[in-house]
């Protein structure tokens, strides 16, 4: 997702106390940011933070992050999070390949990875964020026993992800390709293009990771 060049979102995202402008400098100390002790959940590619907003309000005793690499998006995110009053829910706006400059060894309990954008051309196969290379990456920041959650309605994308994850130190513990169907929908929460597509009937896929045992 990429919108047009939204006038001020920039300097909107530079002053916003609920960006963190230099992740990096946090490395190992995100539970200083949030000043408890609370797991870490965060979402990649999180668009205009829907989802995130909605698992923050609910759960007020998990910490999360959520990370998108376009200002225009992130500042759609940034709108709804000031509407509300809740001290555990931050962004960064940054390209996921970094994302092991930002998080220590084993510092996040839980990723989710929401309709990812599909890089259907193979010669971009890598920028795909559930392609072996990405889970490489979240191999170094994801807790031992921690999960990794990721849904779409791109059934390319996501039998790639089916064959892609076990080359990697990860499993698929659950998956569904037919998920408003199916159990594993209990307690699902839309994001944007979630509502969008299956309102278009697309059947929604989802799946589960966790380190091979
Ligand atoms: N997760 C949201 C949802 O389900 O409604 C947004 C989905 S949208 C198709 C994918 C989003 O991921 C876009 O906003 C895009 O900018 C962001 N994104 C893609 N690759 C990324 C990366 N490498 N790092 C950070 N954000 C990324």
């Amino acid at each position: 997702m990429r919108l047009r060049n939204v006038r001020g979102s920039k300097e909107a995202i530079a002053e916003s106390p609920y960006v963190i402008n230099n992740p990096e400098e946090y490395r190992n100390k995100w539970r200083e940011v949030f000043n408890n002790s609370n797991p870490l959940y965060i979402e990649i590619g999180m668009g205009k933070g829907r989802f995130l907003t909605r698992l923050a309000q609910q759960n007020p005793g998990i910490n999360y992050v959520g990370i998108e690499k376009y200002a225009s998006v992130l500042y759609r995110a940034l709108e709804k999070r000031e509407k509300m009053k809740m001290d555990n829910l931050y962004f960064i706006g940054m390209d996921a390949e970094d994302i092991a400059a930002v998080f220590g060894e084993g510092e996040v309990d839980w990723i989710y990875l929401n309709f990812s954008d599909p890089w259907p051309k193979d010669r971009h196969a890598k920028r795909r964020l559930t392609s072996k290379e990405f889970f490489g990456r979240y191999d170094r920041i994801l807790r031992k026993d921690g999960r990794i959650e990721f849904k779409t309605d791109n059934m390319d994308l996501f039998d790639f992800s089916l064959e892609q994850i076990p080359l990697t130190n990860f499993e698929i513990t659950a998956y569904t390709k037919d998920l408003h169907n199916d159990a594993m929908n209990e307690g699902n929460v839309m994001t944007e293009y979630e509502e969008k597509f299956s309102g278009l009937g697309h059947p929604i896929c989802k799946l589960i990771a966790e380190r091979k045992k």
